[in-house]
C-alpha cells in the first residue's frame, strides 16, 4: 500500500518538538494572538520576502479578507468584477463571491493548468478591477505576464498561494513586481496562503495567512480578522473572527524551517516520476522551471479515468482527483452553469493526482513508476 499522502508520517518527524511546543503553549496561559502568532508573522513574511504577514484562520478567509480589505480601503467597490481562473479549487471563487464581488471565469493554459494571460486580455472590460492568480498544484502562474496586464489596465493582482509555499520566480525582467528572485506571496499586491494539514506547509488543524507589501492593507486585515478592533472592546469596522490559532502558529514556526528541504524532496520525486513514467496512455505534466514549482500535487492525465483509478486501487496505489467537478458546474455556483469552458472541463475530466509527499521513499516512488508503466 502506498497512500496518496501519509499525514501522520509527515508530522511524526516532529513529534518531540511538537510536544515541547505544546508544553510551553500550555504553560504560557496565553492562547490567542500571542507571541507564536507574532513570531510566525515575522518569520513567514521574511521567508516570502514581503514586508507584512497577517495570520488568519484558514486559506479561504485569507483570500476573502484581502478582497474585503480592498473594499474597506475604497480600492474595490461592491460588485466589481474580478478575473478568476475557471480551473481552480472552489475556494478561490468563493473568496470573491463572499466579499461581494463578481467572478469572471477565464480558461487555463492547457500545458500548465494555470490561468492563460492571453485569455485574461480577452475578458478585460471597464468593470474588471482585479485578477486572482492561482498557483495551481504548486506551479507559479505566469506572474510576469499577469503583472504587466495589471499595470497596463490598472488592476489589482491577488495570488492564491495556498498550494505554492516557497515556489520561486527567477527572472531578470524589470516589470513592476519582479526583480531577480521572488517567492510566491510576493508576486502581486497581496497573497492568501492556507496551512491546511495537506498543504506543503501544513498545520495540525486549520490556519492561513495574508502576505503583502501594502501597509494599509495589512493594517486593515489585522482589524478585520479580530472583530474590526485594534483596541479591546473598541470596534472601528465590521470585522469577523478569523485569527490564526496560537498553537497552530507554534507548530508552523517549527515546520517552516523544514519547508525548503521538503519542497526539494518533492522536486526530486517529480523528477523521478518524469523520467521513470513511460506509458503512452498516461500524459505527464509539463514542468519546465523546477524552482517555480513546489509540486503540491503531481498530476497526470488519462482518457479513461475510471479504469485507471480502479487499476491503481487494485495495486494499492493511492490517488485523488484535483478536481472532479469544475466550479462553474457545481450546484453551489448554479448561476454560472451556462458558461462554456471546454479546456477547464476537459482538464477536470482527465486529471489524476498520484502519490506525492516529502516522506515518500525512493522504493515507494519506484513502485508507483512500475505500476504506472504496466498500465
Ligand atoms: C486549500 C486551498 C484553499 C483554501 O484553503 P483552506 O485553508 O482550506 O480554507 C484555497 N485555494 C486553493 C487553491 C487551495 O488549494
Amino acid at each position: 500500500m502506498i497512500p496518496f499522502l501519509d499525514l501522520h508520517k509527515i508530522n511524526a518527524r516532529f513529534e518531540t518538538e511538537f510536544s515541547s511546543k505544546f508544553k510551553s503553549f500550555l504553560d504560557s496561559g496565553h492562547y490567542i494572538l500571542g507571541n507564536e502568532v507574532k513570531s510566525f508573522e515575522t518569520n513567514f513574511s521574511n521567508y516570502c520576502g514581503t514586508k507584512y504577514c497577517v495570520g488568519v484562520a484558514n486559506g479561504l478567509d485569507a483570500l476573502t479578507l484581502i478582497f474585503k480589505g480592498y473594499i474597506e480601503l475604497g480600492k474595490l467597490q461592491p460588485n466589481d468584477e474580478i478575473i478568476v481562473p475557471a480551473n481552480t479549487y472552489i475556494a478561490s471563487i468563493l473568496a470573491v463571491i463572499n466579499a461581494g464581488l463578481q467572478p469572471v471565469f477565464v480558461e487555463p493554459d492547457e500545458t500548465t493548468f494555470n490561468i492563460s494571460p492571453s485569455e485574461i486580455k480577452k475578458h478585460i472590460t471597464s468593470k474588471v478591477k482585479g485578477i486572482l492568480a492561482v498557483h495551481l498544484y504548486g506551479q507559479l502562474a505566469d506572474m510576469e505576464a499577469i503583472n504587466s496586464i495589471s499595470k497596463a489596465h490598472d488592476l489589482l493582482v491577488i495570488e492564491d498561494a495556498a498550494q505554492a509555499h516557497g515556489a520561486v520566480l527567477t527572472s531578470d525582467s524589470s516589470t513592476a513586481f519582479s526583480t531577480n528572485e521572488k517567492k510566491a506571496g510576493n508576486l502581486s499586491h497581496a497573497a492568501g496562503f492556507s496551512f491546511y494539514p495537506s498543504k506543503n506547509l501544513g498545520a495540525l488543524g486549520d490556519a492561513g495567512a495574508v502576505t503583502t507589501n501594502d501597509a494599509e492593507l495589512a493594517d486593515t486585515i489585522r482589524l478585520l480578522r479580530n472583530y474590526g478592533s485594534s483596541k479591546k472592546y473598541v470596534n472601528t469596522t465590521l470585522g469577523v473572527n478569523s485569527r490564526l490559532d496560537e498553537l497552530q502558529a507554534s507548530f508552523l514556526n517549527l515546520k517552516l524551517t523544514y519547508l525548503d528541504k521538503d519542497n526539494n524532496r518533492r522536486r526530486e520525486i517529480a523528477k523521478l516520476y518524469a523520467e521513470g513514467i513511460q506509458n503512452e496512455n498516461i500524459q505527464l505534466p509539463e514542468c519546465n522551471n523546477a524552482e517555480a514549482h513546489v509540486f503540491h500535487a503531481f498530476v497526470v492525465r488519462v482518457t479513461d479515468r475510471e479504469k485507471f483509478k480502479s487499476y491503481l486501487d487494485s495495486k494499492g496505489i493511492g490517488s485523488l482527483i484535483h478536481y472532479p467537478i469544475p466550479p462553474h458546474q457545481q450546484k453551489a455556483l448554479m448561476s454560472f452553469k451556462s458558461l462554456y469552458l471546454p479546456v477547464t472541463e476537459s482538464i477536470h475530466n482527465t486529471v489524476v493526482s498520484i502519490p506525492m509527499s516529502p516522506v515518500m521513499t525512493n522504493e515507494e516512488v519506484q513502485t508507483v513508476i512500475n505500476v504506472l508503466n504496466h498500465y
